[in-house]
């Protein structure tokens, strides 16, 4: 395989990063070609995307479409509901405190997921073949896929957009680390008779967060952490029951509850790879980090993803499928996805342990962080953007220097 003559990339994978990555690499003047089929109409997940997020989406063109469908976050809230002896305060983030009108939009998939849809079958620059990669061959300088259909298409490097079991990841010899929890997330949506002022609640409980974002009108949607049988259970309820337990479990912060059709059910896990590129093949997405849904980080970090790898490719473009470039990315990326996987897990669980230090030092921080402005903005600047929380608290600390 020539990679001179054949710098294309092939993207494996139709997933909201694959779509993303897929716009993007062909924006940069990239030959893309995407394989997977068109994505599932089936998905009533909503994603809470920050701003930097959606500063990106908007650079691909897909964010207008999108707008009208989502609804802002301005002020997000933790609530300790669990019922132990040492609970922590309330802590609430104000997107105002930190001088931003909202710290990002929810979602509808399936909104997303067609903005993106489309805007691919747009696009001229990339190739789109709506099957499966059935197994890859890598060597010789490039990287062959053989499809669904009997095709083969060859480049100079993979993206394994390809999900959490990633078969472009396990053909470039990537280890993971898999852990499974004793958990699993139950999504809905529903309407409320009371308003939600744009504000999300994460209840922390025992068996993990209960997580109402808001929706545009008098509508949200849930992410509710239980443990798997329980899941099943509420799962099978009939529209009132559940209802009712949805209501009692928010304290009827937003009065009587009626959820709407269609539920589903997410066994929880995490996994992380060893590395994030290698042999040809660089990893986005869930085939890079899968962690709970805890603090909107999954599809924020998979896009974050997507905006380093253009970078590399921008700066290796005669081949960017080379030893040289895949190590630039895995440096770029390891710190990130490190860190946010890290907090995530750690946060789960210690929401999931009975040990009494663990929920001091919760309660603790919980409280540090509640009750002490700076820490707080420093929280939602990391929370938007890594590293920003630490800069503008820096170059605060400059400024009173100076003075
Ligand atoms: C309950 C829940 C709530 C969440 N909420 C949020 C949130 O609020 N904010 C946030 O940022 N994140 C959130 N996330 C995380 C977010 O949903 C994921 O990070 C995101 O969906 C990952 O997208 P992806 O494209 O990497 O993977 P996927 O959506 O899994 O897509 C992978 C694709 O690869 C395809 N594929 C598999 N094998 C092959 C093959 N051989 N050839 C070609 N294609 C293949 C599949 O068909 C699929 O289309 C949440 C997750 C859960 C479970």
């Amino acid at each position: 395989m020539d990679t001179e003559r054949n710098g294309r990339i092939i993207i494996a994978g139709t997933g909201p990063v694959g779509l993303t990555a897929a716009l993007a690499l062909a924006d940069i003047g990239m030959p893309v070609t995407l394989a997977g089929p068109p994505p599932s109409s089936d998905d009533r997940r909503t994603t809470a995307l920050m701003t930097p997020a959606l500063a990106f989406l908007d650079g691909l063109g897909v964010l207008a479409v999108i707008g009208p469908r989502a609804a802002p976050l301005k002020v997000m809230r933790i609530a300790d509901a669990t019922k132990r002896l040492i609970r922590g305060p309330v802590v609430i983030f104000r997107a105002a405190e930190i001088g931003e009108d909202h710290f990002g939009l929810n979602i509808p998939n399936r909104d997303l997921n067609a903005a993106l849809e489309s805007a691919v079958a747009a696009h001229p620059a990339i190739e789109w073949r709506r099957v499966l990669v059935e197994s890859w061959t890598i060597g010789g300088g490039g990287v062959l896929a053989r499809l669904a259909d009997g095709s083969t298409v060859e480049g100079a490097l993979a993206v394994a957009a390809d999900g959490r079991l990633s078969p472009a990841r396990a053909a470039a010899g990537i280890r993971v680390t898999t852990r499974s929890y004793p958990q699993a997330a139950l999504v809905l949506n529903f309407s409320h008779s009371r308003g939600h002022g744009f504000v999300s609640t994460e209840f922390h409980t025992e068996t993990g967060p209960f997580t109402q974002v808001p929706l545009p009108g008098d509508r949200s949607s849930l992410v509710w952490v239980v443990n798997p049988k329980t899941a099943e259970e509420l799962a099978a309820l009939d529209d009132a029951s559940l209802s009712e337990r949805v209501e009692e479990q928010m304290q009827s912060i937003l009065g009587r509850v009626a959820v709407e059709p269609g539920r589903q059910v997410y066994p929880l896990g995490a996994t992380l790879p060893v590395r994030f590129a290698q042999n040809r093949v660089a990893l986005v997405g869930e085939a890079a980090h899968v962690f709970p849904p805890i603090g909107a980080q999954g599809l924020n970090l998979g896009i974050r993803d997507v905006r380093d790898l253009v970078q590399i490719v921008t700066e290796n473009r005669n081949d960017p499928g080379t030893e040289r470039a895949l190590s630039a990315y895995d440096r770029r990326r390891r710190p990130d996805v490190l860190a946010r996987a890290g907090a995530v897990n750690l946060l789960n669980l210690s929401l999931l342990s009975d040990m009494l230090p663990v929920q001091l030092a919760r309660s603790a921080g919980l409280g540090m962080v509640g009750g002490f402005a700076p820490l707080r903005a420093l929280f939602m600047r990391e929370g938007l953007q890594p590293g920003s929380g630490f800069a503008s608290m820096l170059s605060g600390l400059r400024e009173q220097v100076r003075r």
